[in-house]
């Protein structure tokens, strides 16, 4: 059996707004496609719109109370903690403590 040929992808996305020039940029809010004109263009993409432009901002807002690395603030103390353990441990060992502390 003969596979049908595929359809060709290279339809122009045409504006979602304006419906005539062909989109540039995809609405992050919706995903509808804009034209440069129609763009409504900030700091987080250019949208369709000033609602969806909105609508994203309160997403990425609603987003963001949690740090954005906690990975890396929470790697540092464990290192810390765990070369501090080496330590006492290799100090135990080594009589240290009992020294230091007087401890016979
Ligand atoms: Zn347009
Ligand atoms: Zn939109």
């Amino acid at each position: 059996m003969r596979r049908q040929k595929r359809r060709e992808v290279t339809i122009e996305t045409k504006c979602g707004v304006c419906h005539e020039a062909r989109a540039e940029f995809r609405c992050p809010q919706c995903h509808k496609p804009v034209c440069d004109a129609c763009a409504f263009k900030t700091e987080h993409g250019a949208f369709c719109s000033r609602q969806c432009e909105a609508a994203y901002r309160d997403f990425v807002q609603t987003k963001r109370p949690e740090p954005p690395r906690p990975r890396r603030s929470l790697l540092k103390p464990v290192i810390v903690a765990v070369l501090m353990i080496i330590i006492v441990i290799a100090a135990m060992k080594a009589g240290w403590l009992s020294y230091l502390f007087g401890i016979p």
